[in-house]
């Protein structure tokens, strides 16, 4: 068994060591040619799939955002297939080849953690792998976004993944104004520094809702706190989190649908034309988007 001298929570998990013969779960011994995108742990080794290490072992390439932390991936399990590093960012030339070569045999994409394109490069790779005919395979395991909706306790029945919020205030400001009236969880990854800046914008606009900062998910020092944003921005003023962090909202509560269509309506009119400010009301409300159309047009027309 490899050494998992990292991130364990326990040491209940047991992981393969043989280098082949078990037979990959999906294609028998030998992988057909393609682009296999692997999932990755988001901290804890053991989260390795058994299939994951499988296709790994077996591919004949795997492209990787950085050598050096999937080299500590493969050491662990023993995995000696040759990597090379691949981003968005790289030249035409470079995803040619990595086509050609998933043309020809199999070549596993992965990223540092967790599952490739979420919020992680691959989007590229995989759209022209699709429109030059290479088979895409999708080998599932961890994911951030997942795993922290799952602890988070918050309505997960709908949510919208909206990745990283920006930087900037204004910008932050505007993106969390446009998911607003959303009706559903939503969900963002966030770092440590930047966490409390976004709780107090949250705060301002959504200061009823139902928070959860989920952090160092499936390592040792892993904690979901749940409160209103306000709560959790003056609690991590107090103690400035570290590590990763995924930052979840829950949705509008009931009072906001049963708020009055005309107000809501007077709202959106502020910098919305009438069609505009129904669809937005419609969304929100499930309201009919006619009607709230015809009462918009009266409302501006007053
Ligand atoms: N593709 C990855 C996935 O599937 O989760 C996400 C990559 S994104 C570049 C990295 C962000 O994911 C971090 O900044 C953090 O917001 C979130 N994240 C990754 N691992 C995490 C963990 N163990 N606990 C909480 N959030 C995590």
């Amino acid at each position: 068994m490899p050494a998992l001298d990292c991130c364990f929570k326990d040491d209940a998990v047991k992981v393969p060591s043989q280098k082949s013969g078990s037979g990959d779960l999906q294609t028998g011994d030998a992988l057909s040619p393609g682009l296999y995108i692997v999932a990755t742990p988001i901290g804890n080794l053991g989260d390795m799939t058994i299939r994951a290490i499988e296709v790994l072992r077996r591919s004949h390439l795997i492209a990787c955002e950085d050598t050096r932390v999937t080299g500590r991936l493969l050491k662990a399990y023993e995995i000696d297939t040759r990597m090379q590093r691949y981003d968005d960012h790289a030249s035409p030339e470079t995803r040619a080849r990595l086509l050609d070569a998933a043309g020809a045999g199999p070549v596993a994409l992965v990223s540092d953690a967790g599952t490739p394109l979420v919020s992680d490069p691959g989007y590229r790779l995989v759209q022209e792998a699709r429109e030059a005919g290479i088979e895409v395979v999708v080998v599932p395991g961890a994911c951030a976004a997942i795993a922290g909706l799952t602890v988070s306790g918050l309505p997960n029945d709908r949510f919208l993944f909206a990745g990283f919020l920006p930087v900037k205030d204004k910008a932050r400001r505007d993106v969390l104004g446009e998911l607003g009236e959303v009706a559903a969880t939503l969900v963002f990854y966030e770092t440590g520094p930047r966490l409390e800046r976004s709780l107090r914008a949250i705060a301002e606009l959504w200061p009823e809702r139902e928070v959860a900062v989920a952090r160092e998910l499936t390592k040792l020092h892993e904690e979901c706190r749940t409160g209103s944003a306000q709560e959790l921005a003056d609690h991590y003023a107090a103690h400035p989190p570290k590590g990763e962090i995924v930052l979840l909202v829950g949705p509008p509560g009931e009072e906001a649908f049963d708020a009055d269509p005309d107000a809501l309506l007077r709202e959106a009119l502020v910098d919305a034309s009438p069609s505009k400010a129904a669809a937005r009301v419609a969304r929100a409300t499930g309201l009919d988007r006619q009607t709230l159309y015809t009462r918009a047009v009266e409302l501006k027309s007053q």
